[in-house]
């Protein structure tokens, strides 16, 4: 242990971010990193504790207790603190094969789990992550060999990161891989679903091209969408693993839905990103118009800053549920992922933008108004938390309704499941939330697995790589254990 003082001598010092008046006149990452010396003294706030709930990987009350991967992170945190940051990379790579994306969009529940966040700040994690990827990439400490195959070939449909990381590892365990993407572009939500801002692409191609040379073929554009197409991949290979996502968006069928300009908060962002990749410039569908984003996760935030960027009139943001409280409440104690109020990038820039937060609390949308088939406004009611057979559960007060003026509406409430075409054209159940029913992520087609969101149902991308990682080996079982 490099310093048993660390977590008391140093500060947790923060990448720097742009100003928000000068981050959102492009698309571009925002972050800036600190120094190499700068960030070993991060390593060094790490306590080395007996017990290290930041990689203890665990659920409990619905809520991540560390990192889902379990990252070996005081030990790396430590080694960078030595300076001695190949080690560091080479442990990173144990558990992790794509830090570069989870050092950029995890929300980090490991850092809620380290005990100097019980009461201060806790120790850096996710950008010493970051840190030490982007070091070895730039020094050149990634090496890349194809493994001796086992014989056996797989397909992979799907290439977010449940694709990505199941088809890393069965590489790894030696099976040649395809990987199966319907987009012209791989990697899934990584690709279309987060914006620049937060995940510039070339972060992804930049490992797409890794996997290639350590033996993945990729074929994008390629959507099988058909029992035809189904059938062939299942003669043609060993095997066939389901890593379709949960791309079904939850819908609000409400009076006027069928209104031009009301649509989904996947879609707004994917034509964003195909228009930068494709034309070099940004969509302008919510150029000088008044936007409503309905929804409160990540997806939401991520139209924030979008809709900003684009040139956005005015921003709102509905919530259903009340404001979070400040600090953590009796029912959501460490070490738990903190359920506390906190802005977002994107929410942060509006302030600076408009002047005021965008966000509106405890709102149920109620009707789409429209003119001429396009969409004008809502109306909406309030909502209160009751107590209703011991449950918390919210109420709508009556005579609450208001009229709120929208010229383009996106709903980001989450996605409720895989498509069902799945369910036919691979002939496979699935459970009674609309994921793909698994049994050791066998499906109830004997040659067919499934992983990541589309069996879990909607998850974070750290999730998703962990259930890639893990679905890999029980097929490696399957085939020779
Ligand atoms: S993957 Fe996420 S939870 Fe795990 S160490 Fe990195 S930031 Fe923390």
């Amino acid at each position: 242990m490099g310093n048993i003082r660390g977590f008391l001598d140093f500060k947790r010092v923060n990448f720097k971010k742009l100003d928000s008046k000068q981050r959102i006149k492009n698309f571009k990452e925002f972050s800036q990193a600190l120094s190499k010396e700068e960030q070993e003294i991060q390593g060094g706030r790490c306590m080395n504790c007996g017990v290290a709930f930041c990689q203890a990987g665990l659920i409990e009350e619905n809520k991540e207790i560390g990192c889902p991967l379990r990252n070996l992170i005081p030990e790396w945190n430590d080694l960078i603190y030595k300076g001695l940051w190949e080690q560091a990379y080479e442990r990173l790579d144990l558990t992790n094969p794509f830090p570069e994306f989870t050092g950029r969009v995890c929300p980090a529940p490991c850092e809620d789990s380290c005990v100097c966040a019980i009461n201060g700040a806790s120790v850096s994690i996710k950008n010493n992550e970051f840190a030490i990827i982007e070091n070895a990439f730039k020094e050149k400490f990634i090496k890349i060999s194809k493994p001796n195959l086992n014989g056996k070939k797989m397909a992979i449909v799907g290439s977010g990161p449940a694709g990505l990381a199941c088809g890393y590892r069965l590489n790894e365990l030696g099976f040649k891989v395809s990987i199966f993407e319907r987009s012209d572009r791989i990697g899934g939500l990584l690709m279309y679903g987060i914006p620049d801002m937060k995940l510039e692409k070339s972060v992804i191609n930049r490992r797409v091209e890794l996997l290639k040379k350590s033996g993945i073929e990729f074929h994008c554009s390629y959507d099988i969408n058909s029992k035809e197409k189904a059938n062939k991949l299942l003669k043609d290979y060993d095997g066939v693993v389901l890593c379709t996502g949960a791309s079904k968006a939850i819908d609000l069928n409400i009076k006027g839905r069928n209104l031009k300009n009301i649509m989904f908060a996947v879609d707004f962002l994917t034509m964003n990103t195909k228009s930068l990749l494709d034309k070099n410039a940004p969509n302008d569908l919510a150029k000088n118009k008044d936007v409503l984003i309905i929804g409160s996760g990540d997806t939401s935030v991520d139209c924030v800053a979008v809709a900003l960027r684009q040139g956005a009139k005015s921003i709102t943001r509905f919530e259903r549920s009340p404001k979070r409280p400040l600090k953590r409440v009796q029912n959501n104690p460490w070490p738990l992922k903190a359920d506390i109020f906190s802005t977002d990038y994107g929410l942060e820039e509006a302030i600076a933008v408009y002047g005021k937060d965008v966000r509106m609390y405890q709102k149920l949308t109620k009707e789409f108004v429209g003119e001429n088939g396009f969409v004008k406004g809502v109306y909406a009611s309030d909502l209160k938390r009751e107590a209703i057979n011991s449950k918390m559960v919210n109420v709508e007060i009556a005579n609450s309704s208001k009229f709120y003026k929208a010229d383009l509406i996106l709903l980001a409430m989450g996605f409720s499941g895989s498509e069902n075409e799945l369910k036919s054209n691979f002939n496979i159940k699935f459970d009674e939330k609309n994921n793909i029913l698994t049994n050791d992520y066998q499906t109830s087609h004997k040659k067919i697995f499934a992983c990541g969101d589309a069996r879990m149902g909607q998850a974070l991308v750290v999730w998703a790589i962990k259930d890639g990682l893990e679905c890999a080996n029980s097929i490696y079982k399957s085939f020779f254990a």
